[in-house]
């Protein structure tokens, strides 16, 4: 037993490699990156054999995307051993095919995924809850409150996929994962062996053998729903009967930072249900409800116990959330905010609202290579009063902010030149989608490989600066010297594919070949080569 002072992501490494793992798989994405982070860190330190008891190497692996991510732990599963895969919420949604459908297979070695929730939107383009993806796809769910639960969840997990032969879902939210607390650490677990399931056809998802699955994973949630209601996971407090109150993960915080002042204020604590396994423990609500006259629930994200809670009981008493607007349906909850649906007056000299840091619009770094690709392009877009930019998710979607003003869309990974495609498919010309090598494979490529089909006519810029830039410079997941190959490959016409430096010095012969290109009737693909800054201070520092 020790103790360490853990982000939420950390803890929840440190948690997966004492639970035995024998593999990990990610790809970046904020706020989940530094799962990963740690745990190739901390497979140096056991190669090193400076990670105490410790004594099987573990793999821990950057993948091209979510999906491949999730397929490799799904096959370390298969293979016996205790799997891992991390991802950001929506990194969720690129691998919804294979999270839906491993909830069919029997699963061998433990698997848990952890997805990462951005309420408030920190770090990206949507805030959806993975809690409704754990409920639609039949997976429980272990929702942490703190770095301790981020940790020891991690464990139960892995024992949780094991019993009922499912993946298990650990959902965390920014302000966990990037929060720091002591955590108390227990020994480690040896690693299981390779052992293959003893039925292979209980992963062979043909619809005889997938129907025998799903009936047999409905009949597993009966037993999860009991042990969901008797879960240490999700205790009911007896208090106040005025007042019931309901929370999920992190919120609790934010409640109990504001208990002694209800309590004061109401005479007594109200009766309190907090939820960190899911499915929701039907029945421990319905007691709290029975017992209360009315109903307050605090979620981080989309109201999701509120939602469930109206199907299971009867209508009469007044609940309160998200829903019924007690709680603000948009953006991250806080202290202050939990306080307000509570009935309480605002904190004086404490209140959240009073620290907001003054407003530091993101830019690109000074010297950023894709500000001089921005600049070609605009350069050769000027003989074309109608044209399309479209773009991707990375530094590079700072291009649509002024100075650049250089590019009009970023939806989803890869959605660039899937974009392009469709406007050049329809008539609009030219076309040029923006993307970044790490997006490119993460995405871009198949998309690509249609453009080239179909011989679409239209221009695909691929920003290379070796790096996944904008989580903070991991490798990206083939090296630069690889990529005209790649593009060969996907059957590029080679005359069309053109490197060049992404260099102000280089300014005017790159304009010359952004504007051949623009004139091509016919797929074409630039790739602008240079380090990111963040990058080589990285490799520098190492
Ligand atoms: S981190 Fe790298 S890619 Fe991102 S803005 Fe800075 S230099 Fe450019």
């Amino acid at each position: 037993m020790a103790f360490e002072t853990l982000m939420g992501d950390e803890a929840i490494a440190l948690g997966a490699v004492h639970a035995g793992l024998g593999g990990a798989f990610a790809y970046p994405g904020t706020p989940s990156t530094e799962i990963m982070e740690t745990l190739q860190d901390l497979a140096e330190r056991q190669a090193a054999g400076k990670l105490a008891g410790v004594a099987s190497a573990f793999a821990a692996q950057w993948c091209a995307n979510e999906k491949t991510a999730y397929e490799s732990a799904l096959g370390a599963s298969f293979a016996g051993k205790r799997a891992m895969v991390s991802m950001k919420h929506v990194g969720l949604n690129v691998a919804a095919d294979p999270f839906v459908n491993s909830a069919l297979v029997k699963v061998n070695g433990g698997l848990v995924v952890v997805v990462a929730d951005d309420p408030g939107m920190h770090s990206s383009q949507d805030e959806q809850d993975s809690r409704w993806l754990a409920d639609f796809a039949r997976v429980p769910c272990l929702e942490p409150a703190d770095q301790q639960e981020a940790y020891d969840m991690t464990l139960e997990a892995f024992e949780l996929s094991e019993r009922f032969e499912l993946p298990v879902m650990i959902r965390i939210t920014t302000r966990l994962a990037h929060s720091r607390s002591v955590v108390e650490t227990r020994a480690a677990k040896a690693q299981g062996r390779i052992h293959k399931p003893e039925s292979g056809m209980d992963w062979v998802l043909m619809p005889a053998v997938a129907r025998r699955r799903w009936h047999e994973l409905l009949g597993k949630m009966a037993e999860i729903k009991k042990l969901s209601n008797a879960s240490p996971r999700n205790p009911l407090k007896e208090g106040g009967k005025k007042l019931g109150v309901i929370t999920a993960g992190l919120a609790r915080q934010y409640y109990l930072e504001n208990l002694d002042d209800l309590s004061a204020a109401r005479g007594q604590a109200p009766e309190h249900l907090h939820v960190g396994f899911y499915p929701i423990p039907e029945d421990r609500i319905r007691e709290l409800y029975a017992a209360c006259d009315q109903i307050l629930v605090i979620e981080d994200g989309y109201p999701l116990i509120e939602r469930l809670l109206r199907g299971i009981v009867a209508p009469g008493k007044r609940i309160m959330g998200k829903e019924s607007g007690e709680i603000p349906y948009e953006g991250e909850l806080n202290p202050d905010t939990v306080r307000a649906a509570l009935g309480l007056p605002e904190r004086k000299g404490l209140s959240v609202k009073e620290l907001v840091p003054p407003g530091r619009p993101p830019q690109l770094c000074q010297g950023c290579p894709h500000a001089d690709s921005y600049g070609a392009l605009k350069e050769a877009l000027k003989d074309y009063p109608l044209h399309a930019v479209t773009s991707d998710i990375g530094c590079y979607t700072l291009g649509a902010l002024p100075p650049y003003n250089a590019i009009e869309t970023t939806v989803d990974m890869g959605a660039s030149i899937g974009m392009a495609r469709g406007a050049a498919t329809v008539g609009l010309e030219p076309v040029v989608a923006v993307i970044g090598d790490s997006t490119f494979y993460h995405s871009g490529l198949t998309n690509l490989i249609d453009a080239v089909s179909h011989q679409t006519n239209m221009t695909v810029v691929i920003l290379d600066n070796s790096t996944t830039g904008m989580t903070g410079a991991q490798p990206t997941i083939l090296p630069s010297s690889r990529l005209e190959g790649v593009l060969r490959g996907a059957g590029v016409d080679p005359a069309h594919i053109r490197v060049l430096r992404a260099h102000r010095n280089e300014h005017a012969g790159n304009v010359a070949v952004f504007k051949d290109e623009l004139a091509y009737q016919g797929p074409s693909v630039i790739v602008m080569v240079r380090e990111c800054l963040e990058a080589l201070k990285k490799a520098r520092k190492a």
